[in-house]
């Protein structure tokens, strides 16, 4: 039977590619999205589609929310603020999407009887080292003075939230913590280094390396994150549970922009930038994040497809596509 699934921040670059995804299968899907860092047009291509509706509006719009709530099947989660850079230029309007906003979904999943998808982040391991990181492992957050943190503690406090509503209420909720996504159509306008360092290789531009680059992130494609997305709407043995989404292909920062500059034929050089020259924030890094992702092969057999070679190729070629569109 076609279900109507709400995803809020639809318009964004995961939201998009799952609209897109839900809609191939055969499924209906509203949009609710501010547009405030995704953009109505990652959805233009579904705007013509039958099954397809774009609602320009945000969370916190108590009557918005609660109409299209009412009249899905499924809500999936993810309008929240994104990108180390945009959260530290917005750090209240950040706590208040991420904290009041989830607040309000919850509400009114919970009133209407909806289940709900949650996207939360890696963030809330925070300065956590431990390698590889399992979903029940310490959260080491850091000082208040540290803006970063802010994201962090608002996406842990969502999960406490929902852990809440689901123990009181029995209210169907599966949380993921969404580890360092990437993918076509994703902006580099908010810090996100893989999209930038394939923007500065493609211009001959020094590539920015923040610290000494031996920091180190794993990264998913955005396919692969949408497909274990709808495996863990699918598995009604996630209500309740956290689940790690990332992938297992560990690299330094440095030797990404090395693979870059080679996968782009780029003769930019790597240009090694202290943190404090680049935020004039009070600034904190994690220095490895890696994911466990065995609790999420078990629920749903679930294990990424695509490497880290293809991911800089799809990355360069839809960037590619982007500058000469903006030329
Ligand atoms: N980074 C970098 N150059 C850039 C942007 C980011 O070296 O132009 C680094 C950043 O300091 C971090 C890593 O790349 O260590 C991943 O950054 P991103 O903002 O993409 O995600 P994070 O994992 O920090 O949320």
């Amino acid at each position: 039977m076609k279900q109507r699934y709400l995803i809020t921040g639809g318009a964004g670059f995961i939201g998009s590619h799952l609209a897109r995804k839900l809609l191939d299968m055969g499924q209906s899907v509203y949009v609710l999205d501010d547009e405030s860092t995704g953009s109505s047009t990652n959805v233009a291509s579904l705007m013509n589609s039958p099954d397809f509706r774009f609602v320009h509006g945000s969370i916190m719009d108590d009557d918005t929310l609660a109409r299209l709530v009412g009249t899905c099947h499924f809500v999936v989660h993810l309008a929240a603020a994104v990108g180390v850079k945009y959260i530290l230029d917005h750090p209240l309007a950040s706590i208040m999407t991420n904290v009041a906003g989830t607040e309000r979904v919850l509400h009114y999943c919970a009133r209407y009887e909806k289940p709900l998808f949650l996207a939360s982040s890696s963030e809330v391991y925070g300065l956590q080292t431990k390698a590889p990181l399992k979903e029940d492992d310490f959260c080491i957050l850091g000082a208040t003075s540290v803006s970063r943190w802010s994201y962090a503690c608002s996406k842990a406090l969502d999960e406490f939230m929902a852990l809440a509503y689901h123990h009181k209420k029995s209210f169907p909720v599966v949380i993921a913590r969404l580890f360092n996504t990437v993918g076509p159509r994703q902006s580099p306008a908010y810090g996100m280094v893989l999209p930038r360092l394939v923007d500065q290789a493609l211009r001959e531009e020094p590539m920015t390396v923040y610290g000494d680059g031996r920091q180190t992130r794993t990264f998913t494609h955005v396919s692969d994150v949408v497909e274990a997305i709808i495996r863990l709407i699918g598995a009604p043995a996630a209500w309740g549970e956290v689940y790690n989404i990332g992938g297992t292909e560990e690299i330094a920062i440095g030797e990404l922009a090395r693979r870059i500059g080679q996968a782009a034929q780029s003769r930019s050089e790597i240009q090694f930038i202290a943190y404090e020259k680049v935020y004039n924030h009070n600034f904190q890094d994690m220095p490895r994040r890696v994911p466990d992702i065995s609790k999420l092969m078990q629920a749903t057999n679930f294990s990424p497809k695509i490497g880290l070679e293809k991911i800089i190729a799809d990355v360069i070629s839809d960037r590619m596509a982007q500058q000469a569109e903006q030329s």
